[in-house]
């Protein structure tokens, strides 16, 4: 075993790191929630924030991965539950913004799905659905999400401004199966978007 001895000892300030941490403050955490309304900004699963165990459904993502640069600061970071947390992984989606990043679209990925927490059905359904499309643009492109008439077989998704609905139209078979069948919705005969 080689030894060095002991380092020389620098007698050099350190610089200020402001944001060494990769994790926010809990201070900053909650700061973060409450502005989000303890909601999560893709799919809009919402808590009670008085409930312990339901606080641990939500994390705070850093919007530009920590990997990549991305630093703990404010502007940096979104309240998101765990299931679109662990979908977003590595990539930098900002779900603050209503409008898409994207140029042209990309598949549609019907893997996005929590299938641990059904407790109301039908906001299940909808959390679900608003997840796939919200992911799909890349941002919250979701404005709203209507389910008429009386067993819910039409459902009507209107997406904000800025985001190409035919993108989500040309995937529209697709949707039909993941609502049909992932969201065990079968009794579904009419998607409009717009
Ligand atoms: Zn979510």
């Amino acid at each position: 075993m080689i030894k060095y001895g002991k380092e020389p000892q620098l007698n050099i300030s350190k610089p200020e790191l402001v944001f060494l941490d990769r994790e926010p403050t809990e201070e900053i955490k909650e700061k973060i929630f409450k502005h989000d309304n303890y909601t999560c900004q893709c799919c809009g699963k919402a808590i009670n924030p008085k409930i312990k165990k339901e606080r641990k459904q939500l994390q705070i993502d850093h919007i530009v991965p920590y990997k990549f640069g991305g630093d703990s600061s404010e502007k940096n970071l979104q309240t998101l539950c765990v299931t679109c947390n662990g979908y977003k992984n590595i990539h930098e989606i900002n779900f603050r913004v209503t409008k898409t990043p994207l140029t042209s679209s990309k598949e549609l990925n019907l893997f996005l799905i929590d299938k641990h927490d059904k407790e109301d059905l039908i906001s299940w359904k909808m959390i679900n659905l608003k997840r796939v499309i919200n992911f799909f643009y890349h941002s919250k492109a979701v404005l709203s999400l209507n389910l008429a008439g009386r067993s819910k077989q039409v459902w009507e998704v209107e997406l904000y401004q800025g985001n190409n609905p035919q993108w989500l139209e040309n995937e529209k078979s697709k949707l039909l199966h993941y609502i049909k069948e992932e969201l065990q919705h079968p009794k579904l005969e009419q998607l409009i978007i717009k």
